[in-house]
């Protein structure tokens, strides 16, 4: 199980106030599973994204990513668990103005300590792998919103991640570049990575094998398995 999380709770201390936002969230993911979760815009869908993403932690229950649990790891620990099993990938992609897409897709191994003849050769490899080897020098503000998107998921594949978490990850896109964008998702879940796709976009929810629904942070599954599921075991 890559996802095991019983009963998590979040809320956030507001003055005096405290705001519930995840109401006894019970959430599994398989490796390999390629999930979609909906929901309207404030039903809590990024802050339950920043807790599987070890980026925050859950006011209370159980959280175990990839069978570990998290709840008394360090902010070191923490980080090191995101760099070796996750990647990210985000609505406005993230990527360093200053750098060239080839270094953006490199940055992660900086972090990991790895040389920097084998960040680039290994970055390279990734943008062949999404298509961008010709946009090598190429640096953010040159780059179409779609290719944007591709350095970024180029970027959060580097490390090898067994788990993908995307925060509309189509959002800021035509759907020409989002339907390239899920064709990518689709390639990468193929190979074996798991997928955990935030979105709003019924026809992008409808490329996962599973969706999810949140509504005022209660999560609950539409219908069970999707008929692409049944179809597909
Ligand atoms: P979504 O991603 O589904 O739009 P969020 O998870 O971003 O929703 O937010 C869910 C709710 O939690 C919202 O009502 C938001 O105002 C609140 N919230 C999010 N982050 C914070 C924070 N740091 N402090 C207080 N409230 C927050
Ligand atoms: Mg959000």
């Amino acid at each position: 199980m890559i996802i095991d999380m019983q009963n998590i709770c979040k809320e956030y201390t507001q003055g005096k106030m405290k705001i519930p936002v995840l109401k006894d969230i019970c959430f599994q993911m398989e490796e390999g599973e390629y999930t979609a979760i909906m929901g309207p815009s404030g039903s809590g869908k990024t802050t339950l994204m920043n807790i599987i993403g070890c980026l925050d932690r859950a006011t209370s229950g159980t959280f175990l990513l990839d069978g570990h649990d998290v709840k008394n790891c360090s902010e070191n620990q923490m980080s090191d668990i995101r760099l070796e099993k996750i990647g990210f990938v985000f609505q406005t992609f993230q990527l360093l103005p200053g750098m060239s897409a080839l270094e953006n897709v490199a940055l992660p191994l900086t972090y990991a300590g790895i040389p920097k003849k084998e960040r680039l050769r290994r970055a390279a490899e990734l943008l062949d792998r999404v298509g961008l080897s010709d946009r090598a020098s190429f640096k953010p503000s040159q780059l179409s919103g779609g290719q944007k998107q591709r350095v970024a998921i180029a970027r959060a594949m580097i490390n090898h991640p067994k788990i993908l978490l995307a925060d509309e990850p189509t959002g800021a896109l035509d759907s020409v570049s989002g339907e390239q964008i899920m064709k990518l998702f689709e390639e990468l879940n193929g190979s074996g990575v798991s997928i955990l796709m935030i979105t709003h976009d019924a026809n992008i929810a409808s490329c996962a094998s599973r969706i999810v629904e949140i509504k005022d942070g209660i999560l609950s599954k539409t219908g069970g398995q999707s008929e692409k599921e049944v179809i597909t075991k």
